[in-house]
């Protein structure tokens, strides 16, 4: 059985993989044994064994796999001091550190598996979970993907708050406890702009210490780091990843958009406009897309439709992904728009890190 060594496990990512790995009993095939950066010594709830040092490089040195989604940080201290040691084991890993590099797969089975098999077969002992926006998208779109129809895409995100973690989660109800308190003593107030000034007020004096700007009630038109040509390094990678998860060359596709990070919890959206390199009939369109993949779920592009189907209300813990809002647009007969909600810690982090595992225990 392999000695699987999980890092990370209590975060949001974390979490949402064990909770998969217990749904499938995937535990009955491996010998886990769990790791933290903070709670070295106490009980694992989940298995009733004791946590072990995640930076203590003996005990990960035993380890058949790592499988980290404690984040960057954590993989640029222990990664190469690991490898350097001769660990010689596969690393898996949520965040983006090791992703773009040479010696690195990013894993998104549905779409890459035969990249998967074949760098398992060439030795590759890095396997990396891709940007949930990303997965996402390839997910959504594969059908379109795997005939060659795209010529370039634009997304625009609208990305939740777990996206960046536990902490903002917490920070965003913080925030919507405030503001919505202060409408409850508001009650009797005599005009909406009463409500809407005192809102209004308060929205500057937030607790932002996390996302460094308010979300309950406003949005963040900003996403990790600076690009030296003005993008931020969510935007950057919806291009590079994409095109390395498909095995081309860098800017292949064309990809671009901004990436806005929203109060919703839990989902990430995305709206598209792709130019394709035909003109096809919107039916055959939905079609192509729906027979990719199981996950897929093309909703009917109305009112009614959109509202229950296509929310991340009505998303989130579910494995589908729905695109909805598809249409050609007025620009011309190549171009489509659609719109898309996907679970970003089930297909968008812990699902392909999940299967990863099984296609390791599997071989
Ligand atoms: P997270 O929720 O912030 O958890 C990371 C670690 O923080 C935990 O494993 C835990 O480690 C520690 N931690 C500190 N306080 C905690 C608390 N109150 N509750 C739970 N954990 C706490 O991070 P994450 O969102 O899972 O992201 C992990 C990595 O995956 C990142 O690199 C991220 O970029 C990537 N990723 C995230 C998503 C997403 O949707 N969130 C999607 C794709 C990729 P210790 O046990 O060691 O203290």
């Amino acid at each position: 059985m392999l000695k699987m060594g999980f890092v990370g496990w209590r975060g949001m990512v974390g979490s949402v993989l064990i909770q998969r790995m217990i749904e499938e009993n995937d535990f009955n095939s491996i010998e886990p044994i769990f790791f933290s950066t903070s709670k070295a010594g106490k009980t694992c709830p989940i298995f009733d064994a004791k946590i072990q040092n995640a930076y203590d490089l003996n005990k990960l040195k035993k380890l058949n796999v790592i499988i980290t989604c404690q984040g960057g940080d954590y993989t640029k201290r222990i990664y190469k001091s690991l490898r350097n040691s001769g660990w010689k084991g596969y690393w898996i890993d949520s965040s983006s550190k090791l992703r773009m590099d040479s010696n690195s797969i990013i894993i998104l089975d549905p779409i890459n598996l035969k990249i998967i098999e074949q760098s398992l077969d060439l030795g590759i002992k890095n396997f990396i979970g891709g940007n949930c926006t990303v997965s996402l998208m390839l997910l959504s779109l594969g059908g379109l993907f795997k005939n060659n129809l795209i010529e370039w895409i634009t997304s625009m995100t609208y990305q939740a708050a777990s996206g960046a973690g536990s902490k903002h989660m917490i920070e965003l109800l913080n925030q919507m406890r405030i503001l919505g308190n202060l409408v409850k003593k508001n009650n009797h107030a005599k005009s909406i702009l009463e409500i809407d000034s005192k809102i209004t007020k308060y929205m500057g004096s937030l607790p932002i210490k996390n996302f460094g700007a308010p979300i309950a009630g406003s949005l963040i038109p900003w996403i990790d780091q600076k690009m030296d040509n003005g993008q931020s390094k969510e935007e950057w990678k919806g291009n590079v990843e994409t095109n390395k998860i498909l095995g081309f060359s860098p800017n292949t596709i064309k990809i671009d958009g901004i990436c806005v990070r929203i109060g919703a919890m839990r989902c990430h959206s995305q709206a598209f406009i792709i130019k394709l390199k035909k003109d096809i009939p919107l039916y055959d369109i939905e079609s192509i897309i729906k027979e990719h993949n199981p996950w897929v779920k093309v909703i009917k592009n109305d009112s009614n439709s959109s509202l229950k189907k296509l929310t991340p209300a009505a998303v989130s813990g579910t494995m589908s992904i729905p695109i909805g809002r598809l249409r050609k647009l007025s620009f011309g007969k190549k171009y489509i728009t659609a719109f898309t909600v996907g679970d970003q810690l089930l297909w968008g982090a812990a699902e392909p890190i999940r299967r990863m595992l099984k296609i390791l225990v599997n071989r």
